[in-house]
């Protein structure tokens, strides 16, 4: 995949990112349609990537304790160092397929998960995850589609949807409310909507977005659209979730190709008779970012490791996974943006310029602490884990064995933790995870480097004396 990624994936990304997809609204006979054209280049990309089997590994046993788990998000943050877009339409695939096989009924088990997790173009269904209205993202319970049940016992969906990534997915699943449900995420359920030749659902635009403009984002409208119930909103948290792990990815994957580039590039400029990487300053610029990059893969796969053997039964990895995830995603996703410009920085001008993938990269890193739940909202959800669950104890237990005095602090100042001062607090916890992994991982060299940094969590803060 590496060699993919680079190879094939890397030029075909930059077309796919100026050849943007495209919404055909009518036909030639001026009868309404709605379907989204791609860029060839795009369509290969699609080709390679779940043609990997990157997703269709976990899924030949539905047996989630299989070390394919690992292997999955191996290949994808190879994947996603070449193109970052698509690797959301993957993520929506894998989450429904994922979401289906644990909480769907037979049918959809045999029905839908198999063209999910299909490696084949011509079987192949991708999925969708659509809950964002424009009452809000964050405040998901603010959703006012409406599900209505039939006197047949089938469901209709009546709704707009207006964040809707991979937009003209085959299999997507819809948070809805249900009359009389009541209030907040407590009412909403999660239905499972199959678009192909679904009357009720339309594209009504595509946004215009800032970066990952391969991949099509567009506002949807369900009217009457008929649906499958799957479950409570929990069954969408397991999506949620899982995408919040493959987001840490992409994170890791746009961090390691702009510390990649970069060193490509300052290996080989000459300023003052030396290339670049030999004066001082320079190196060290470039071996922060690339100490980020390396703290970043291990919280990272840590998680997916935590993922792997929750669900293989394991009941402490399942607590840890809830703490583990928001804090992930909160922390890579906030990392890309300044990685990358930093990155783009060491270059220098070449580097800003459209030539270079350093441009598309840093558009594209600005999504990741956006989407899936911005850096406030993991936050809370942080805390919210370790208030109910005490998660937090279990962090604290592999950090002490290196750093007892750091540990003891934070556990001193959790007690009187109020939510305004989360944000730096969740920082130290998950910079010392960090620093534990990776003087277990022997890279110590690394750990005496980020010893002094903030994540960054807290802008400008340096809260290491
Ligand atoms: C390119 C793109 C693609 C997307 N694709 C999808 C998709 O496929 N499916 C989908 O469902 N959604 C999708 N989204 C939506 C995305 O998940 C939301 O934009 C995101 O969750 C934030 O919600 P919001 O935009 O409504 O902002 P809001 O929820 O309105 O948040 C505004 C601000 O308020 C802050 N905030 C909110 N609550 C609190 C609080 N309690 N305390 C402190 N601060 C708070 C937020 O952090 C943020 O800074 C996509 C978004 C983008 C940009």
């Amino acid at each position: 995949m590496g060699e993919r990624a680079a190879k094939e994936v890397a030029p075909l990304a930059a077309v796919a990112d100026r050849e943007r997809p495209r919404l055909v609204t009518h036909d030639p006979r001026g009868e309404r349609i709605c379907r989204v054209e791609y860029h060839p280049a795009y369509r290969e990309m699609e080709r390679i990537a779940y043609g990997s089997g990157m997703i269709a590994m976990k899924y030949t046993t539905h047996d989630f304790s299989h070390a394919s788990t690992v292997t999955g998000f191996a290949l994808g943050y190879l994947f996603a160092m070449a193109e970052a877009g698509l690797y959301c339409p993957l993520c929506m695939t894998d989450g429904v397929a994922r979401v289906l096989t644990r909480h769907g009924t037979h049918e959809q088990v045999m029905h839908v998960v198999p063209h999910l997790t299909s490696s084949d173009p011509a079987t192949l269904w991708t999925g969708g995850m659509f809950l964002t209205e424009r009452a809000g993202g964050s405040d998901v319970g603010a959703n006012e589609t409406i599900a209505t049940k039939q006197s047949d016992g089938t469901w209709r969906l009546n709704g707009h949807k207006w964040f809707c990534s991979n937009v003209d997915a085959q299999a997507v699943l819809v948070t809805a409310r249900v009359d009389g449900g009541g209030e907040g995420t407590r009412g909403l359920r999660t239905f499972l909507v199959l678009t192909r030749d679904n009357p009720g659902f339309s594209i009504e635009r595509l946004k215009e977005k800032l970066g990952v403009r391969s991949m099509a984002t567009g506002e949807v409208t369900l009217r009457d659209a008929p649906a499958e119930e799957v479950g409570g909103f929990g069954a969408m948290t397991d999506m949620l979730n899982l995408s919040r792990l493959y987001n840490a990815v992409a994170a890791c994957g746009v961090i390691g190709r702009a510390v990649y580039e970069s060193r490509h590039y300052i290996e080989r400029r000459q300023v003052f008779g030396r290339p670049v990487i030999e004066w001082p300053l320079a190196q060290e610029t470039f071996f922060d970012l690339e100490a980020e990059h390396i703290a970043a893969l291990l919280l990272t796969f840590e998680t997916i490791e935590a993922l792997q053997r929750a669900d293989a039964g394991d009941a402490s990895c399942a607590r840890l996974l809830r703490l583990l995830t928001p804090i992930a995603k909160g922390v890579t996703g906030k990392l890309a943006v300044p990685c990358v410009s930093e990155a783009m920085e060491l270059v220098g001008g070449n580097g800003y310029i459209e030539e270079s993938p350093l441009p598309r990269l840093l558009r594209d890193a600005q999504v990741l602490p956006i989407w899936e739940g911005t850096t406030n909202i993991l936050v809370l959800d942080a805390l919210r884990v370790m208030h109910k669950d005490g998660t937090h104890e279990m962090l604290f237990a592999r950090i002490r064995k290196h750093f007892p005095r750091e540990t003891d602090a934070l556990a001193y100042t959790f007690a009187m933790l109020d939510e305004g001062d989360a944000r730096g607090w969740i920082d130290r916890l998950a910079r010392l995870f960090q620093l534990t992994l990776l003087v277990e991982a022997e890279h110590g060299e690394y750990a005496d480097r980020l010893v002094s940094r903030p994540l960054g969590l807290v802008p400008g803060a340096r809260v290491w004396t």
